[in-house]
C-alpha cells in the first residue's frame, strides 16, 4: 500500500472534507443539521464512485480504470495494477503451455497427458493418428473407453506402470505401439507411445534369417558328419564307397563355401553406397570377362550361349552389378536342361540401357515369381539342393540393384522358359561422344 495512504490521511481527508460544513453549522447556529448534510454528501460521493467501480470491473470492455478522486483513485489503481499483474501471468502461462504442445508435436511418438482417475486431459497429433483419439471432443472421458485394447485397459485400470507394453493399433492396421506412462504431476500421468513395427518386423527377419543360415548350415554338415563316421574304421570301406563319400564331402563343403560366400557378398553390399556418379563400369569390358567365365560354367551343360552387348558403359559400383549380372547369367545356366538357349543382351532403351538374360529353361510359375528376391526363398528345394542353390542368388541382385536405382524384372512362363531384366536410369548412363549405340558386338558360344 502507499505510504501516504495511512489512517492518518484517511483521517485528515474526513476532516478537510467536513470542515466547510462543521464552519456553516457553527455560524448558522445548525451544527448538528450541517453535520448530517455533510456526512450524507459524503455517503452520496462514496455510493457514485461504488457504481463507478462497479460498471467499471463488470460492463466496461476497457481495462483503463475511471478517473476518481481520493481514497477511490487508490482502489482504482489497485484493481487495475492486479488485474494488470494476472493478464501477464495469463499471457506467460499461455505461452508457456503453447511451446509445451509445439515440443509434444515436435517429438515423434505419441503423447496422452491423463489424470490417475484414467480421464484423458490432453493428447497430440500424433496420438489422435495412432488411437483414434479426439481432442478436446473426447477430455474428460476414460482412456479405457477411447481404446479398447484388453492389455491396454488392464494396464490402464492397474496403473502399475513399471513396464511397457506393446498393442496393435486400434485404428492402424499392422502398426504395433510400445507404450510407456511415467507420472507427470501430483495426479496425472504422461502416456508415450512410440511405433516399433518396424523394430518389431527386423526381429523376426533377424531370427528368421538366423534359422534359415543354420538350416542351411545343417545339411552339409550332417552329411560330413556321417561319412566322417564311416570313415572311421576306412579299412571297411570299399573302395567305390570311398570314392563316393571323398566326392559328397566334396560337394557338400563347396555347398558351405557359396553360403558364406554370398552371406559375406550380401552384407558387404548393406554399407551405404558411395556416390555412384564417382565410378564408371566399362560395362563391354565386364560382360567379356563374365562371357570367359560363364564359359566355364557352360562347359557340362552345352548350352547355347549368345552376348549381345552395346558399347556403352555406366556409373556404378562394378563389384555389385557384376556379383547381379553373374547371378542372372548362372542361375540360367544352371536351371535350363542341357543343349538350352540362353541370350545375354546389354542394349539401350530409350535414354536406358537394358541388361536382359533370356533362356528356354523350366520357367518359373507364377506364384513363386513376386518372391524369389526373398533371402533363402528357393522354388524347389530338392531341385536346388542338388544344385547347390542356397536361394540367396537374387536376394543379391535385388540388393546390387537398388543401389543403382534399378528394378529387377522377372519375365516367366511356366515350361517355356525365363526372362530375367533390369534397365539402368539414364543418369546412370555414361554418354559417349558420337553414339555408338547402334554397333552392339555379338558371340556366341
Ligand atoms: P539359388 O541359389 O537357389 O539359385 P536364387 O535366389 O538365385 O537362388 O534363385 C531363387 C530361385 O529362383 C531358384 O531356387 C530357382 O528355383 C528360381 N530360378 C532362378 N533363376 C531361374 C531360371 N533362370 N530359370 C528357372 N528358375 C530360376
Amino acid at each position: 500500500m502507499d505510504k501516504k495512504y495511512s489512517v492518518l490521511f484517511i483521517l485528515r481527508s474526513f476532516i478537510i472534507f467536513l470542515a466547510p460544513f462543521l464552519v456553516l453549522g457553527l455560524l448558522t447556529g445548525a451544527f448538528w443539521l450541517c453535520l448530517a448534510l455533510g456526512l450524507i454528501v459524503l455517503m452520496a460521493w462514496h455510493y457514485h464512485h461504488q457504481l463507478k467501480l462497479i460498471r467499471w470491473l463488470w460492463q466496461s470492455r476497457t481495462l483503463l480504470p475511471p478517473s476518481a478522486p481520493g481514497s477511490w483513485s487508490y482502489i482504482f489503481d489497485g484493481i487495475y495494477r492486479t488485474q494488470r499483474r494476472s493478464q501477464k501471468r495469463r499471457r506467460d502461462l499461455a505461452r508457456l503451455l503453447r511451446r509445451f504442445r509445439e515440443a509434444s508435436e515436435a517429438i515423434p511418438d505419441a503423447a496422452i497427458v491423463f489424470k490417475s482417475d484414467g480421464s484423458l486431459l490432453w493428447c497430440n497429433k500424433l496420438a489422435q493418428f495412432y488411437f483414434g483419439l479426439k481432442w478436446p471432443g473426447d477430455s474428460g472421458i476414460r482412456l479405457s473407453n477411447l481404446v479398447r485394447d484388453p492389455d491396454f485397459v488392464r494396464y490402464i485400470q492397474q496403473a502399475e506402470f513399471g513396464d511397457d507394453i506393446t498393442i496393435e493399433s486400434p485404428v492402424r492396421d499392422d502398426l504395433e505401439l510400445e507404450i510407456r506412462v511415467m507420472p507427470y504431476s501430483e495426479d496425472q500421468y504422461l502416456l508415450i507411445a512410440r511405433d516399433v513395427t518396424q523394430l518389431k518386423q527386423l526381429e523376426q527377419m533377424r531370427k528368421d534369417f538366423v534359422a534359415n543360415v543354420s538350416h542351411e548350415l545343417k545339411t552339409p554338415l550332417t552329411v560330413i558328419q556321417g561319412y566322417l563316421e564311416m570313415l572311421e574304421d576306412p579299412a571297411n570301406v570299399p573302395a567305390p564307397m570311398l570314392q563316393k563319400a571323398v566326392a559328397d564331402m566334396g560337394a557338400q563343403s563347396q555347398r558351405m563355401r557359396n553360403l558364406v560366400d554370398q552371406l559375406l557378398a550380401l552384407s558387404r553390399m548393406e554399407s551405404p553406397a558411395q556416390d555412384l556418379f564417382e565410378l564408371t563400369i566399362n560395362v563391354p569390358h565386364l560382360l567379356s570377362n563374365i562371357e570367359t567365365e560363364m564359359q566355364q560354367l557352360n562347359q557340362d551343360k552345352q548350352h547355347e550361349l549368345t552376348f549381345s552387348v552395346a558399347p556403352i558403359s555406366m556409373h556404378g559400383r562394378e563389384s555389385e552389378i557384376r556379383s547381379a549380372m553373374i547371378n542372372l547369367v548362372a542361375n540360367a545356366i544352371d536351371y535350363t536342361a542341357p543343349g538350352g538357349k540362353i541370350q545375354v543382351t546389354w542394349r539401350p532403351v530409350g535414354d536406358q540401357m537394358e541388361f536382359s538374360v533370356k533362356d528356354n529353361g523350366p520357367g518359373i510359375a507364377n506364384e513363386h515369381q513376386h518372391r524369389l528376391t526373398e533371402r533363402f526363398y528357393r522354388v524347389d528345394d530338392d531341385r536346388n539342393s542338388a544344385k547347390g542353390g542356397t536361394g540367396l542368388g537374387l536376394a543379391i541382385v535385388k540388393q546390387a540393384l537398388d543401389h543403382h536405382h534399378c528394378h529387377l524384372h522377372i519375365d516367366s512362363v511356366y515350361g517355356r522358359g525365363s526372362h530375367f531384366y533390369f534397365r539402368v536410369p539414364g543418369e546412370l548412363v555414361v554418354q559417349q561422344p558420337g553414339s555408338a549405340r547402334q554397333r552392339m558386338r555379338h558371340s556366341n558360344v
